[in-house]
């Protein structure tokens, strides 16, 4: 027997007409590519979007094409989020920290016939636009007196020319929920990148779990300031988050350093920031030099990699600052699991509630989520035995876009590439990537669990562990450090501060000192590069 409820797709339009309904005074606050503060509210920001769809149709894009974007987050970003997606379109979403033949593998890979960007990737796109044959129409998102005309490239329009002279009345068309809505791809730290294909319904589902209040906890009372960015796994989908709870928002473009984050959070009055650990570092950075404190700001979501457990005891003790440590994935949409305290915790300790913080957290419901070990059976959830982390869920991806790599799941299950434990209250801990994890004499040393020791020196900025060939332990784990700036460390001070933090066996065999670690486009420490670079380095043990 079937149920008799009224049988309604979930849509992206929905979320728009609902913004449109009943959060037509939430405010959406940009700092734009061109310097000044933008500031409208949702009862001007639908009309636009409506727009978008219309010049989609004049441009004669069926329902399924893409448009891709190539942009900071801003406000005419939230409107091709919605206009795009909500007209039956695919929002294809590009990291311009990519280089540009990647850039333009992707477009290619994606076929997108449509292309967004912000000015500031103007000599990027100049760079690939005759690479990209697909792409029928470039459109600068800049006014129409704005956009230079020695350009070189065909079919270019400025944003506001494009969609000025339509009609801001649109009939959202009536979508299967299942058909795709949003286009992302991976980093690519290994191989080509590959695209992960979100659906209507998975990415309303994720906003309702993401928005929960022991998600991201996300209200019409709060203001929330997306450092991660709209070109990566959609801002961890805070706009849709904003449209669905009238949270106000406030988008940095392109000034994610310490001073200019700090200001606007302090002239918005936000409450909540998201971020990856490297922009809070910055952020930080600026704040104790200049001896600062937050007046709004409650809480910041940390995720993308391992925060360090200095930085949430910083935040906590010296700024009042809850962290909520979340981890994901661009084939996750990306939430998994955040971590929250549950009512008992609230008895324990500040130091024994900093440890529960430092984990990763309890997963989202919808996300199922098992630990296995090398020959795949099931390992306990006793916080101890740690192996390969595998998920399911509504909003976790079946496979990429034109099958690349072929089938990534194992028995419907996707292994996340990330060893894990898991304990009996169903909190994880991300021990390490798979590739990073360092394997001496048998036994695995968490490369994360290193870093978050060296990280808690005081002269240390960042710091990278990574794995050495050894003879005898066929790997050991070396410390590479950033020094902060005027501070002054040894190497053998250094591998003194790890006495009785950790084994014997897992401290590093050596310390090497670096200007810089490279990072990728996605904020995170590249080790693979890192130990390109070291190759030719050799441990005093080896
Ligand atoms: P990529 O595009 O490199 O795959 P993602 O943004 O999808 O980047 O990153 C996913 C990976 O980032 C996870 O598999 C995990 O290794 C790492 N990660 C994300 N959040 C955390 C976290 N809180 N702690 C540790 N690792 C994390």
């Amino acid at each position: 027997m079937l149920g008799l409820m009224q049988n309604q797709p979930l849509l992206i339009s929905s979320l728009i007409d609902f913004a449109d309904r009943f959060h037509s005074d939430t405010e959406i606050v940009s700092r734009r590519v061109e310097g000044d503060i933008h500031r409208y509210t949702f009862k001007e920001c639908v009309p636009r979007a409506r727009q978008v769809a219309n010049a989609l149709d004049k441009a004669n894009l069926g329902v399924g094409s893409r448009v891709g974007t190539l942009a900071w987050n801003g406000y005419r970003h939230l409107e091709l989020y919605f206009g795009v997606s909500g007209s039956g379109r695919v929002l294809h979403t590009i990291n311009p920290r990519l280089i540009p033949e990647q850039v333009a593998w992707i477009i290619n890979h994606a076929g997108d016939e449509v292309l967004c960007f912000d000015m500031t990737f103007l000599p990027i796109i100049k760079a690939i636009a005759s690479h990209c044959p697909g792409v029928k129409l470039w459109v600068a998102m800049c006014d129409a007196d704005a956009l230079p005309n020695d350009t070189g490239i065909n079919q270019l329009v400025s944003y506001e020319a494009w969609i000025g002279s339509e009609r801001s009345e649109y009939p959202w068309p009536m979508l299967d929920e299942q058909a795709a809505a949003c286009l992302c791809y991976t980093s690519g730290t290994t191989g080509n990148p590959k695209g992960v294909l979100y659906s209507h319904r998975s990415t309303l589902l994720h906003a309702y779990g993401a928005c929960l209040p022991d998600s991201l906890n996300m209200s019409a009372r709060d203001t929330v300031l997306p450092v991660v960015p709209m070109f990566h796994v959609n801002a961890w989908g805070i706009p849709y988050i904003s449209a669905l709870t009238g949270c106000k928002l406030v988008f940095p473009g392109a000034a994610l350093d310490g001073k200019s984050v700090y200001d606007l959070i302090e002239a918005e009055k936000v409450t909540l920031a998201a971020g990856v650990p490297t922009v809070w570092q910055m952020l930080l950075g600026h704040m104790e030099q200049n001896n600062l404190r937050f007046s709004e700001l409650k809480r910041t979501v940390i995720g993308g990699s391992a925060c360090p457990p200095a930085m949430i005891r910083a935040f906590k003790e010296t700024y009042g600052v809850t962290v909520l440590h979340a981890w994901g994935m661009t084939e996750m949409s990306p939430l998994g699991t955040v971590c929250t305290l549950k009512k008992r915790h609230e008895s324990l300790s500040a130091d024994e509630q900093l440890a529960i913080n430092c984990k990763q957290g309890r997963p989202v419901f919808g996300v199922d989520m098992k630990i296995v070990d090398e020959e795949g059976n099931t390992l306990p959830h006793d916080g101890k035995a740690q192996g390969e982390l595998l998920v399911k869920g509504p909003w976790i991806v079946q496979t990429y876009f034109r099958g690349e790599g072929g089938d990534p799941l194992v028995d419907g299950w996707f292994p996340t590439g990330d060893v894990a434990t898991i304990d009996p209250e169903g909190y994880l801990q991300i021990t390490d990537r798979s590739k990073d994890v360092i394997k001496s004499g048998g036994e695995w040393i968490s490369s994360i669990e290193v870093e978050n020791i060296a990280m808690a020196h005081a002269a240390v900025a960042m710091a990278a562990c990574i794995a050495m060939p050894h003879p005898k332990w066929d790997e050991r784990p070396l410390l590479v450090v950033v020094k902060k700036p005027g501070a002054e460390v040894t190497r053998d001070a250094l591998l003194a501060f790890f006495e009785g933090k950790i084994s014997k066996w897992q401290v590093p065999d050596d310390v090497v000192f670096v200007d810089a670690i490279p990072l990728g486009a996605t904020g995170k420490m590249q080790k693979m590069k890192l130990r390109e670079e070291l190759s030719d380095y050799k441990l005093p043990t080896a």
